[in-house]
């Protein structure tokens, strides 16, 4: 069975919009427990690579697709976590996917700003990891400036589409913008 029921949120996702591919290399952000990563793993088969990151431990997984698997304590909104990602994927990914969500505090003001900083963070660990046609999930909770943020994704990817899977619907602030085929490949600091 899958660790979480955000399991069936990703391969929601997928189905509507063919994000994770045989042989890929995916990076999932805010990975913990793991529902995603046995998704990702399902996916990529034998020849591809998921590498999980979450500021909890994750467990290992079970079976042969715990091979495929990298996981990453630590937290995305440090640098250098992200040079710990970007060390790991060993080159361009084919996809990023987060569903990176903050504490509750219970004001929903405050639970949105910080689902959107989340969010832009994923965002540009997707423009230093993405490969040109590479795709990129993010989850956000609704609010005034999600519109920006989806401008921004307009700009790197073919296209951009807003969901919110129906394996989610009970929580219905939170979206996913999915930017499908990156236009361009990564520039990094220092290339
Ligand atoms: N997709 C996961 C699954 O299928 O099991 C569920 C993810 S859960 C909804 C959100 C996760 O985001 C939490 O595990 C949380 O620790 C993680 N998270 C929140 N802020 C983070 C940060 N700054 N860096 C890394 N992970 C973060």
């Amino acid at each position: 069975g899958y660790r979480s029921r955000a399991a069936y949120k990703l391969k929601q996702l997928d189905d509507l919009e063919n994000v994770i591919n045989g042989g890929d290399t995916v990076v999932d952000l805010g990975a913990a427990p793991g529902g995603w990563l046995q998704v990702a793993a399902e996916k990529v088969g034998p020849r591809g690579n998921v590498i999980g990151v979450d500021l909890q431990r994750i467990k290992d997984l079970e079976g042969t697709i715990d091979e495929r698997v990298e996981t990453i304590r630590g937290d995305m909104t440090e640098d250098r976590t992200r040079e710990r990602v970007i060390d790991a994927a060993g080159g361009e990914v084919d996809a990023v996917v987060s569903d990176m969500a903050p504490n509750m505090s219970g004001e929903y003001s405050l639970d949105q700003a910080r689902s959107l900083y989340l969010a832009r963070q994923a965002f540009e660990t997707a423009l230093e990891l993405l490969d040109t046609g590479g795709n990129f999930v993010v989850k956000v909770f609704e609010g005034p400036d999600v519109d920006d943020l989806r401008a921004d994704l307009d700009d790197e990817f073919q296209y951009v589409r807003a969901t919110a899977p129906k394996a989610s619907r009970d929580e219905s602030s939170e979206i996913y913008l999915i930017g499908k085929g990156r236009l361009t490949a990564p520039v990094r600091p220092g290339d």
